[in-house]
C-alpha cells in the first residue's frame, strides 16, 4: 500500500466491510494485515469485506477454536486471531508457517502475543467511538 496513513469514520458495519475491500484492493500476496481493536470493535467486520473483494465466498468468521483458518479467494487468503496464543504454546516451532505463506494475503485479529511472529505490511486499528461509530486508522509500512 502505498497511500499515506489514513484515519477513517464508519458509521455502519457496511462502511467498514467496505473499508476492508478498499485496503483488500492495495495487498498482493505476501502481505500481511494486522487488525487491533477492542472485542466488538468491528475486525471480524472489516476482514470479511477485505475477504470478500478478494472473491472470498464462504463465512467469514472470528477463527475460535484455531489460531486460523485458510480461504480460497482469488488468491489464498489466510485469516487469523491470536487472542488465544498466550493459551497455547507459542514458542511451538513454526505455528504460523501454515497459515503466513508467501502465496496468501493474511490478516491477523489480536495480533498482539503474535507480535514476534508475524511481519506486517499494513496495520489497522480500530476504536470505538460509542452506538456504531467507529475510528479506523490505516498505517502502512
Ligand atoms: P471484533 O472482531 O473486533 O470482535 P466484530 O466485527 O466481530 O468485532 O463485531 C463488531 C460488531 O459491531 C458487529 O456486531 C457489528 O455489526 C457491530 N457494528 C456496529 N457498527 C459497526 C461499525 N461501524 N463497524 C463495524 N462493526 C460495527
Ligand atoms: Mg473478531
Amino acid at each position: 500500500m502505498s497511500e499515506a496513513d489514513r484515519r477513517l469514520r464508519s458509521e455502519s458495519p457496511e462502511r467498514t466491510e467496505a473499508i476492508g475491500a478498499e485496503i483488500a484492493r492495495t495487498l498482493g500476496p505476501g502481505d500481511v494485515v494486522l487488525v487491533e481493536g477492542d472485542l466488538g470493535a468491528g475486525k471480524t467486520t472489516l476482514i470479511r469485506g477485505a475477504c470478500r473483494a478478494l472473491g472470498v465466498s464462504e463465512p467469514v468468521t472470528s477463527p475460535t477454536f484455531t489460531v486460523g483458518v485458510r480461504y480460497a479467494g482469488r488468491v489464498p487468503v489466510a485469516h487469523l486471531d491470536l487472542y488465544r496464543l498466550e493459551d497455547l504454546d507459542a514458542e511451538v516451532p513454526g505455528l504460523l508457517d501454515d497459515y503466513l505463506t508467501p502465496d496468501a494475503i493474511a490478516f491477523v485479529e489480536w495480533p498482539a502475543p503474535g507480535a514476534d511472529l508475524v511481519a506486517a505490511t499494513v496495520r489497522v486499528e480500530i476504536e470505538h467511538g460509542g452506538g456504531d461509530r467507529r475510528s479506523i486508522s490505516v498505517i502502512c509500512r
